[in-house]
């Protein structure tokens, strides 16, 4: 799907573990739905990939002074680089190392965070004729790829070309060029080049909330199981502090979450809960590891073991979480994590790239 709206090739980008969801689990579901290539950020991640056995394409694009750079050209991971001292760095890797390394160049085109600045450039492509380097990637992220139609999104695409063109004058030709996140894959096929590099896509969440879902299907469902079930008396305080009190005799469900496990604090006393198709009440203050569910004074028919929805399937959604809590999903996934166990099922048509 990802591949047909944007035209072009797919990296499946799995920094932060997955957005949550493993990135292990992640890279093999999307390479085999048809990426062909994996993104993070760190070298840290994608020497993890490589321990696990995963062999595709690597990039890695957020490095610091103490960035192991010997580390990621021994195991094929394709450095991109940010500043002329980066780049410095990966060539005398490459010399001591006695091999080549295939590097990328991030090019800052408006976002003003990393990436190389005009005022690097002219190093940038100097060190590049290193005959210790090969440059395959040229990328640029947009500041505002999910606002489709900016004039900054045609800025910063323009700029990016005029690397490109400079590069291929300097005789350095790029092999993949990449500009478009999730939103402007699906939203602007005239900032899509090579290579699209999608993440938050790829776990089913629309990159533009208010354009629609795209008919992408969420792939996290997150959901605890109870772990008792008890009989309160009216004027019962609850959880820490008491800040909800039973209005009547009643019967509530402890489950075994907290905002350890990601369930945001700030959702005390406003998190809907499912269980087994009913809507719930999470009442009371969310502690680190529980949280307590208002069953009502029938106790809706829980029992204890019994699983309950979160978010994902028929509940709340990591969007509602993030409205509530005035974050986007990406925070309210990569927040999903501690002891939670994950369990794969068969990936869902939002897996396929
Ligand atoms: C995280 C990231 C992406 C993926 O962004 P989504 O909005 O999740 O598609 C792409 N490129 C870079 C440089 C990133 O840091």
């Amino acid at each position: 799907m990802l591949r047909e709206r944007s035209g072009a090739e797919v990296i499946a980008v799995v920094k932060a573990d997955g957005y949550g969801h493993g990135a292990v689990e992640v890279s093999r579901a999307a390479l085999a739905a048809g990426a062909t290539e994996l993104g993070v950020a760190t070298v840290g991640e994608a020497l993890a990939l490589r321990a696990a056995g995963v062999t595709a394409p690597v990039i890695a694009w957020l490095h610091t002074p103490s960035t192991d750079f010997a580390a990621a050209l021994a195991a094929d991971v394709e450095v991109v680089v940010s500043t002329p001292a980066q780049l410095a760095a990966v060539v005398a890797a490459a010399h001591r190392l006695g091999r080549t390394a295939t590097v990328g160049v991030k090019v800052d085109t408006g976002l003003a965070r990393s990436g190389v600045s005009e005022r690097e450039w002219p190093e940038v492509c100097a060190l590049l004729k290193d005959d210790a380097v090969q440059l395959r990637t040229v990328m640029c992220h947009l500041a505002r790829g999910d606002e489709p139609g900016h004039p900054l999104n045609a800025a910063q695409a323009a700029g990016l070309d005029a690397a490109v063109a400079d590069l291929h004058r300097a005789g350095l030709p790029p092999q993949r060029v990449h500009i478009a996140n999730s939103a402007a894959a699906l939203t602007d096929r005239s900032l899509c080049r090579d290579v699209v590099r999608t993440g938050i896509a790829l776990y089913g969440r629309s990159p533009v909330p208010g354009l629609g879902d795209f008919g992408l299907t969420p792939a996290m469902t997150l959901t605890a199981e109870v772990a008792l079930v008890k009989r309160i008396a009216a004027g019962q305080g609850v959880s820490y502090n008491h800040t909800w009190v039973a209005p009547r005799d009643t019967v509530v469900a402890v489950l075994a979450c907290g905002y350890a496990d990601g369930v945001p604090r700030a959702l005390s006393n406003r998190l809907p809960v499912h269980i087994d198709g009913r809507r719930f009440a999470g009442v009371g203050r969310i502690c680190m590891d529980q949280l307590v569910v208002d069953l009502g004074h029938d106790g809706g028919g829980v029992a204890e073991g019994d699983r309950a929805v979160l978010f994902g399937g028929a509940g709340a959604s990591a969007g509602d979480w993030a409205d509530a809590t005035g974050t986007i999903d990406y925070e309210i996934l990569t927040g999903i994590g501690g002891r939670t166990q994950r369990r794969y099922v068969d990936p869902p048509d939002s897996m396929t790239p």
